[in-house]
């Protein structure tokens, strides 16, 4: 990635305040930067509450966008997103514009930070995707009463995300990559990391690639965190479990983060802008500092970085706290007094601590081009048809039945909330007025278009449907799953 050079050599960074304790902890760690002289220069943009004010619903100006496309790498503080006001979150906006693919969220052990951990040396790195699955956030109401939610993953997203995980471990010299995913139950979506990851792994034949069910995963955290070095998986498994490894190591006030994608690196603190405190010089700016240390760490600033992190854990393991850790019955520190803190502290480093040998992140080439997978074998072998109806199972099969008789397309099956429910199986499925009918195809013959539309004719014509999805074969291979009970 290239950066922008002011005339003195330095690098451009776009710098965004945020909101409510936003200020206060972006303050904090430029003024460490500037005292520990890291060249980094700010150019200060505004995103946020303020902009949702001024009648933006985006969130992000366009002065800012411009500023972060020249500089490419943005510290930002925390930004609201207003209830009742301001259609998407400012943060998602950023996150997409930019495609910031890649959110690495380190957790690692931090002295004087006493948790029911300590001494374990829990030290791991979760790294989640950042644009796709169900955060993509396509939703429909597909009936008054039934809502879905679309988990789109792609081969694409899934390349990135595992080799970024891969040069991140290399980078940081760490030993082992897990990934973790629902690929037992959602076999194509979560499926298609695990496989994208069992592919690249040789690529790496150094780190050890172990791959492991996100709900042990999230379990095997709790019992036992020192195992895992680096972990890689999809968005909301990543939201979930970077959270849970924050709290391992002390929490919100501890916890820093870099979205990455292939241009742009956004830095910032994992939590939010805790506007109860906004103004009082009372909160933890220690997330935003250790953000900043990965940021220098990304713009090759080892050394500020190096001189940074050593005065700030210093300064943690001489006690040197905010309210959140100190309490309130005297002895913490302020806001600026703990920055002060830090600054007296460079040039030390806290008895025990290894820095990692970091070398730079080498960024996994993609190309921006859309992604079209071909495959040279595929074969359409039948319709799903997804109707509402208040009809029971058993009524709604023979009027389906009735309704494609004469054509080439044959009821295979219907199901309700994912189990098959007609023909009956026996169980005991308690039914919504969402019903998902499984269509099949003559003879092994592919069905045209026109065929397709004469059976949505034919079903609109007795029942409501709202969609309709294309059964494919890969290869021979079904590319779609079955109903529970669907043989
Ligand atoms: P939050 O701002 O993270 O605050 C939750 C609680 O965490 C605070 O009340 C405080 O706990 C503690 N906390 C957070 N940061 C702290 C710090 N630096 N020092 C000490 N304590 C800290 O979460 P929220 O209240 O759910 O969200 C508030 C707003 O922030 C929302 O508008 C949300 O959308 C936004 N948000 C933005 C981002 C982002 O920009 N990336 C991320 C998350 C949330 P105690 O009350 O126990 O003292």
């Amino acid at each position: 990635m290239k950066f922008h050079l002011t005339p003195s050599g330095s690098k451009l960074v776009t710098l965004i305040p945020g909101d409510g304790i936003g200020p206060e902890v972006v303050e904090s760690a430029c003024r460490i930067l500037e005292a520990a002289g890291a060249r980094v220069e700010w150019e200060e943009r505004q995103a946020g509450a303020s902009v949702f004010l001024q009648g933006l619903a985006t969130g992000v100006p366009d002065d800012t966008i411009e500023s972060i496309r020249r500089t490419r790498v943005v510290l930002k503080g925390p930004l609201e997103t207003p209830v009742g006001f301001g259609e998407k979150s400012a943060n998602v906006t950023l996150r997409k514009l930019f495609e910031t693919y890649g959110n690495i969220r380190p957790a690692r052990e931090l002295p004087g930070i006493a948790t029911p951990y300590s001494g374990r040396g829990v030290d791991l790195v979760v790294v989640r995707e950042n644009i796709e699955d169900l955060y993509a956030g396509i939703e429909h109401m597909q009936t008054p009463g039934v809502a879905q939610c679309l988990k789109l993953i792609s081969r694409k997203g899934c390349e990135k995300i595992v080799r970024l995980a891969f040069e991140l471990a290399r980078a940081e010299g760490r030993e082992t990559v897990h990934c973790a995913t629902k690929s037992n139950i959602m076999k194509l979506t979560e499926g298609m990391l695990k496989r994208t990851f069992e592919e690249i792994a040789p690529e790496y034949p150094e780190i050890e690639a172990q791959h492991i069910i996100i709900d042990n995963c999230a379990h095997q955290l709790v019992k036992r965190p020192e195992q895992f070095d680096v972990i890689v998986t999809t968005n909301m498994n990543g939201d979930i479990i970077s959270d849970e490894s924050s709290a391992l190591v002390g929490g919100l006030g501890f916890a820093p983060s870099a979205n990455i994608g292939s241009d742009v690196a956004i830095f910032e603190a994992v939590h939010g802008s805790a506007p109860k405190y906004a103004g009082k010089n009372v909160i933890n700016p220690t997330a935003l500092i250790l953000s900043a240390v990965m940021m220098l760490r990304h713009l090759g600033e080892f050394e500020a970085a190096s001189t940074v992190e050593g005065a700030l854990l210093f300064a943690l393991e001489q006690g040197k706290t905010t309210r959140d850790i100190a309490g309130d019955e005297g002895g913490a520190l302020s806001t600026t007094a703990f920055t002060e803190a830090v600054i007296e502290r460079f040039g030390e480093k806290p008895s025990g601590w290894k820095e990692r040998a970091y070398k730079p992140l080498r960024l996994p080439v993609v190309s921006v081009a859309p992604d079209f997978v071909h495959e040279a074998e595929r074969r359409v072998v039948g319709v799903d048809v997804f109707v509402e109806s208040a009809l029971g199972p058993e009524e709604l099969g023979h009027s389906l039945e009735g309704a494609v008789a004469g054509s080439r397309f044959a009821l295979k099956a219907i199901s309700n909330r994912g189990t098959r429910v007609y023909p009956p199986t026996g169980a005991l499925t308690d039914c919504v007025d969402q019903w998902f009918c499984r269509f099949t195809f003559a003879n092994g013959a592919e069905p045209t278009d026109a065929e397709v539309v004469d059976l949505v004719q034919r079903v609109g014509a007795h029942h409501r449907w709202m969609h309709v999805e294309k059964l494919q074969e890969f290869h021979g291979e079904d590319g779609f799953t079955k109903a529970q009970g669907e043989d």
